[in-house]
């Protein structure tokens, strides 16, 4: 009897409707003779409205209830697809992620795995039960508390319990068919992708593409997990993501993969930085102690008239303030004139492993933009990426053209987007 993971995204398990929609597809696997486990997301934008709740009554909620009254959403979905699941008939059981064994270390809001020990989980599927995990949370080793894995985080669970309980695969069931050369939310004209490897899929998720989290990508190539990304609505097969290639999966030789674009950073300017050795550690340092993660940076030629210098970099809009609040709290050791704060950029990513030995992908890629009229303000490259910041404004006329440029545009049929808000 094989072992599969699903994970269902809150798009899937949106309303009652959903719930039982999704409850038939589990029941349909299990009778196929397969043992299941299921990871779900809390219902819809219930995150999110959660998120606007928490920051009504308090506008830096402590991360600890943060966190407590964010698992919340999850634990509502895994029980009421249990009792779906009981109403066709089939025994089904939900567990919080402490219960299924999710260990992690005790950052709030961000909470990485540790370990997993899935015992609850193995005895519930030897009874012959279905088993129901709240994707996104785990308990930390030290102290015992709840915590989260970070927005998007259900997409880990998954694939740490794939891991640990060595299932066959694990399928992430979402609104759309699969990945796709863009969002199809932006490129109606964007094209299913059949396979890609974890190197070009991780680029992707980090650049932006929250059809699949980074760090469940990471997770996914360390342990050697297939993804099957496919829709919960259709029944069409989705893209495959894993090392190599199997059976009959197609490989486009395509120099690019895909166009990605993430509206959820800000851009932080250190103006008046004097220009000598430590100033950048010192800045980054604070930075780092903040607990904040930092993407792009940049340091501009200081002016030779006042040997100052100005250092940009990008964070995720969500930690902004934090970062703001540690730069000046530190201002007189480091010594900067004063910080410019601006949440109206958008990145535009572009990726492809086939770039590494085609030279005039960045000519092509900057033509782009520049015929569509698109400023671009930062640029950072990676072996097979290259990401420039521009304005908010820009982005989907700017993904729009390159995706065009890079001949990525489908001749046949256009991306179906199922449900979710986007949001
Ligand atoms: P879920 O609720 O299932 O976790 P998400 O909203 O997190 O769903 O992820 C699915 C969404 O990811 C899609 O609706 C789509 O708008 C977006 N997306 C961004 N980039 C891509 C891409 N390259 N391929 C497919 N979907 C993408
Ligand atoms: N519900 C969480 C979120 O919206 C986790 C997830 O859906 O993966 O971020
Ligand atoms: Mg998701």
């Amino acid at each position: 009897m094989g072992l599969v993971v699903q994970k269902y995204g809150g798009s899937s398990v949106a309303d009652a409707e959903g719930i039982k929609r999704v409850a038939k597809r589990i029941v349909d696997a299990k009778k196929n003779g397969n043992q299941v486990v299921v990871v779900v997301s809390a219902m819809g934008d219930t995150t999110d409205e959660l998120i606007d709740l928490a920051e009504q009554v308090s506008p830096i909620p402590a991360g600890r209830e943060f966190d407590m009254l964010l698992t919340a959403g999850e634990r509502i979905s895994m029980a009421l697809l249990a009792m779906a699941i009981k109403n066709l008939g089939h025994e089904a059981q939900s567990f919080t992620g402490s219960q299924a064994g999710v260990i992690t270390d005790s950052v709030h809001n961000k909470a990485r795995i540790i370990d997993v020990t899935p015992g609850r989980i193995r005895t519930a599927l030897d009874e012959g039960n279905i088993a129901i995990v709240a994707g996104f949370q785990g308990v930390s080793q030290d102290k015992k508390d709840i915590t989260t894995l970070g927005r998007g985080g259900s997409d880990t669970t998954a694939v740490a319990l794939a891991a640990a309980l060595d299932a066959e695969v694990c399928e992430i069931y979402t609104d759309v068919d699969g990945v796709f050369t863009a969002d199809p939310r932006v490129v109606k004209k964007a094209r299913k992708i059949d396979w890609i490897s974890f190197e070009d899929m991780l680029e992707l998720a980090a650049s932006g593409s929250k059809v699949l989290l980074h760090r469940c990508v990471e997770y996914a190539r360390r342990y050697n997990i297939p993804i099957h990304v496919r829709s919960s609505f259709s029944g069409l097969r989705g893209t495959w993501v894993s090392n190599e290639p199997q059976g009959d999966q197609q490989v486009e030789h395509a120099i690019i993969s895909g166009v990605a674009h993430d509206v959820s950073e800000a851009k932080v300017t250190v103006v008046g930085v004097p220009d000598k050795p430590g100033e950048a550690a010192a800045i980054f340092r604070t930075i780092a102690n903040a607990e904040v993660n930092i993407d792009m940076v940049v340091q501009n030629v200081s002016a030779a008239s006042t040997g100052l210098t100005d250092i940009s970099f990008t964070l995720p809009k969500s930690e902004g303030r934090k970062a703001i609040d540690a730069l000046e709290r530190n201002r007189g050791a480091i010594g900067f004139e004063s910080l410019r704060y601006d949440d109206q950029i958008a990145k535009i990513s572009l990726v492809g492993a086939g770039m590494k030995t085609n030279p005039g992908v960045t000519a092509g890629f900057f033509e782009a933009l520049s015929d569509a009229g698109v400023n671009i303000e930062l640029i950072s490259t990676s072996e097979i990426r290259i990401s420039v910041v521009t304005r908010a404004d820009d982005v989907i006329e700017a993904v729009r053209a390159v995706h065009t440029a890079f001949g990525l545009d489908s001749d046949s049929d256009e991306a179906v987007v199922y449900g979710g808000t986007g949001r």
